[in-house]
């Protein structure tokens, strides 16, 4: 049987060469739909939602794990069944959605039961978020704003190359694409003010990031390795950390982010598995000093993620690009991340969410948050005719898209999508 990320592999279900979802990419989510609004877990496979309870309760997926796994409101089940399970499923649905297998494509009442169109699927979270890490790992956006705020001179924090630096935040507001961000309110003090008032927000941002989703557990007190980190990797989505940047500068000193951060953070619906983005792992940029030993990678653990950020205003038919930038670029890799997580015996829960950090590249289009396209509010950005912008502004829709670019095809990540409305 052919590997399930063979490029030659094609399905039944017709797919267009710059779809996200071929047959290589088999992305679980979380659907549900007019005629049954329970929710399940599904893959997506070109313009369907392929529906495995439908397809579990047929028996064409069973591996002796008890009935009902896709049959959730979440992906946290199917998750706990660990490394080998997720190898499994992947070959299984792989097998039975080939265009030379007959076992699914000759069963048309099935078929009509099993395959969702896209257009009819309200997408969930797709898993239950458990604990949520956002970090800060490209050295490109720290040293941008490590330059906005302290110079060219002290760009980048001492710690910054010997560790990758995070903050624990709220699981609680990670919210699925689509779900409208009602713009937050908090202490403001503006650099000309001597006293703190609290209102809306005026410096509302995005940041694009990947998502790392912690598919196994870890125990408090234990330390792991490069091969117990890189198994407990789900897979990964797109990730958009909305800051508030006025909130945020008031309230860091001195542990880090807080209520600027805490408002809402957005995923996309389709976990990509780390299964099949094996063909587009990359080395990360060297690290001088090297990291110490419980940091030090031995496998190419960065990926090669084309990514690009939209926005459209509310007068605007469509978003325009205002970032294209890519994953490999990220000094600490989310492995890396992991490691540090749980270095110090802090244990790590199925469901967990680790942001990797803004993803910012090298040149002026590659910066992954509004702080750095206009360069802390100086600079605004030309968005079209004669809209600019410095920071969000309600109504503002908030787009990022990712893929891996395949030989014809594509592993892609679909969208994650925010539109911000006014405060309360
Ligand atoms: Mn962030």
């Amino acid at each position: 049987m052919s590997h399930p990320n063979d490029p030659a592999l094609r399905s039944f279900i017709p797919v267009e060469a710059d779809s996200d979802f071929p047959i290589q990419n088999l992305p679980y989510g979380v659907f549900s739909t007019a005629a049954l609004p329970t929710p399940r877990v599904g893959v997506a496979i070109g313009d369907y939602a392929l529906d495995l309870w439908e397809l579990e309760q047929d028996g064409l997926l069973n591996f002796d794990v008890g009935p009902g796994v896709f049959a959730g409101r979440s992906l946290n089940h199917f998750m706990s069944l660990g490394p080998k399970v997720w190898a499994q499923t992947r070959a299984r649905i792989s097998e039975l959605l080939r265009h030379d297998h007959p076992e699914l494509r000759d069963n048309a009442q099935l078929r009509k039961l099993a395959f969702v169109p896209m257009k009819d699927a309200k997408l969930h979270l797709p898993f239950a978020v458990s604990g949520y890490t956002d970090f800060y790992a490209s050295k490109e956006h720290a040293s941008n704003v490590g330059i906005m705020f302290r110079g060219k001179d002290n760009a980048l924090q001492p710690n910054w190359l010997h560790m990758p630096i995070g903050y624990n935040g709220r699981a609680s507001t990670v919210v699925v694409s689509g779900t409208r961000v009602q713009r937050p309110r908090g202490q403001l003090k503006p650099p000309n003010a001597e006293l703190p008032s609290f209102g809306a927000s005026r410096r509302l941002d995005f940041e694009l990031e990947m998502g790392a989703v912690i598919g196994q557990a870890s125990p408090m007190g234990e330390t792991l390795t490069e091969a117990q980190a890189e198994e407990m990797i789900f897979g990964f989505v797109l990730l958009n950390d909305w800051s508030a940047r006025d909130i945020q500068q008031w309230e860091y000193v001195p542990l880090g982010p807080f209520q600027g951060k805490a408002f809402a953070t957005s995923i996309s619906p389709w976990v990509v598995t780390s299964a099949a983005l094996e063909p587009f792992r990359r080395h990360g940029p060297k690290q001088d000093p090297a990291p110490l030993p419980y940091l030090q990678q031995a496998k190419a653990n960065n990926y090669d993620i084309e990514l690009e950020v939209g926005l459209r205003a509310a007068s605007m038919n469509t978003p325009a690009r205002i970032c294209r930038t890519n994953f490999k670029y990220m000094y600490w890799s989310s492995l890396q991340q992991l490691l540090h997580h749980a270095s110090s015996g802090c244990a790590m829960n199925i469901g967990d969410l680790l942001g990797s950090g803004t993803i910012s590249g090298p040149e002026k289009n590659q910066r992954g948050s509004l702080l750095e396209i206009s360069w802390n509010g100086t600079e605004p950005a030309e968005i079209g005719s004669g809209i600019t912008r410095t920071f969000l502004e309600d109504g503002d829709s908030l787009v990022m898209r990712g893929w891996c670019q395949g030989d014809g095809y594509r592993v892609g990540f679909g969208e994650v999508e925010g539109t911000i409305v006014p405060a309360k």
